[in-house]
């Protein structure tokens, strides 16, 4: 699934980001385990072509992409030797193909911190390492029975090469997304053990309001988990945001020298590191986005709408949504010689405005 996962240390405003998310009433406490049952909210993805869109072709509804957030409980140190809920939040991670970790980097003192300190580095040390032993426990739990099915099926020693070198790498302290390339490991031949430090990473830091445009501040937290990406908010601000009308909320953004949400930086982030774009569609009833692969071609991106279309499909008409707000309409992007007929290799590019011919 397409689901991004939100952990964090307790009170680090995981509720708070999550709750702005889905604009959810779910309560923000300001107690450790707050959060018990894991929360799936969907957004859409903003994206301000599909205004320019629904304009142009008089469409009756705007439909986004949706981005699914699933808030895991539980992650806290000590979570892989029984703390808290123990491995409770493992079933619910292991469905989310892109982790998100909420870093506190805010200093209000009314709010405590589990360890009694705030030290954003620490923290993601913290959860860094009891996913790393999450995944060493399944990797040493599977190594036996790979090595004895290798002794059968001689097809499976790569596997367990590949078990082994994780292993050893998970030991040394450093995660499958960070280290397994270097290494040489085909993390393929380890998809059966779902292991989680092979998702990719995005950091939030929630940061107080007058940090947001501390670039020396923000340069040391990006420092800490480069090449992932940091994303900087206030989650107090961003739930109060959503439940202002569009101008007072513009105005408190400015008011913090910002230009847009951050949880819409995170979206977009958050998508992109999914490996996904989108392609767009546009009539008189509704523009929309459509969610793609980065490499699908025009074929895999018809049956996204239906799978009838993929079968049926003859051909995709498709203008690059630049080319045809310049023109101004369909019809002047056609006169223009702008409009493509692409077949059934087209390799299909984000922002694709796109009508499909097929059979039925
Ligand atoms: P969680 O345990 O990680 O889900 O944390 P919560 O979202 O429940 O937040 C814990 C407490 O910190 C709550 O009282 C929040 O109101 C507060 N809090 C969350 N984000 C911020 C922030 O950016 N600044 C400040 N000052 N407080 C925050």
């Amino acid at each position: 699934s397409l689901t991004i996962g939100i952990v964090g240390l307790p009170n680090v405003g995981k509720s708070t980001l999550f709750n702005a998310l889905t604009k959810n009433d779910v309560l923000a406490a300001n107690y450790p385990f707050a959060t018990i049952e894991p929360n799936v909210g969907v957004v859409g993805l903003p994206d301000e072509r599909l205004t320019a869109l629904a304009e142009m072709f008089g469409s009756e509804k705007i439909l986004p992409a949706p981005v699914s957030f699933v808030d895991i409980a539980g992650l806290v140190r000590g979570a892989s030797k029984g703390q808290g809920r123990g491995n409770a939040f493992l079933a619910n991670i292991r469905d989310a193909s892109a982790i998100c970790q909420v870093v506190r980097a805010f200093s209000d003192p009314n709010v405590l911190h589990v360890d009694g300190k705030v030290a954003p580095g620490d923290d993601i040390e913290t959860i860094n390492t009891e996913l790393i032993l999450a995944d060493l426990q399944t990797v040493e739990k599977a190594l036996p029975r790979l090595q004895k099915e290798a002794k059968l099926k001689k097809d499976k020693l790569p596997a367990v090469a590949a078990a082994e070198a994780a292993f050893k790498l998970l030991d040394e302290g450093t995660t499958l997304y960070a280290g397994a390339a270097a290494a040489g490991i085909d993390l393929e031949l380890l998809a059966e053990l779902h292991l989680l430090t092979i998702k990719p990473f995005i950091y939030v830091f929630n940061v107080d309001e007058a940090e947001l445009g501390n670039e020396a501040f923000l340069n040391e937290m990006r420092a800490l988990v480069a090449p992932a990406e940091a994303i900087f908010m206030d989650a107090k601000i961003e739930s109060e945001l959503i439940d202002l009308p569009d101008d007072e909320a513009m105005e408190l953004l400015e008011s913090t020298g910002q230009t847009e949400p951050g949880l819409n930086q995170l979206i977009r982030v958050g998508f992109k590191t999914l490996g996904l774009q989108t392609y767009l569609t546009a009539g008189p009833k509704e523009s929309r986005a459509w969610t793609v692969p980065v490499g699908a071609t025009a074929p895999e991106a018809a049956g996204v709408i239906h799978s009838d279309f993929q079968r049926g499909f003859i051909k995709a008409e498709i203008v690059s949504f630049d080319d045809l707000t310049a023109a101004g309409s369909m019809s002047a992007a056609k006169a223009a010689g702008k409009v493509r007929i692409e077949g059934k290799d087209y390799i299909m590019k984000d922002g694709d405005v796109v009508e499909f011919r097929f059979n039925v």
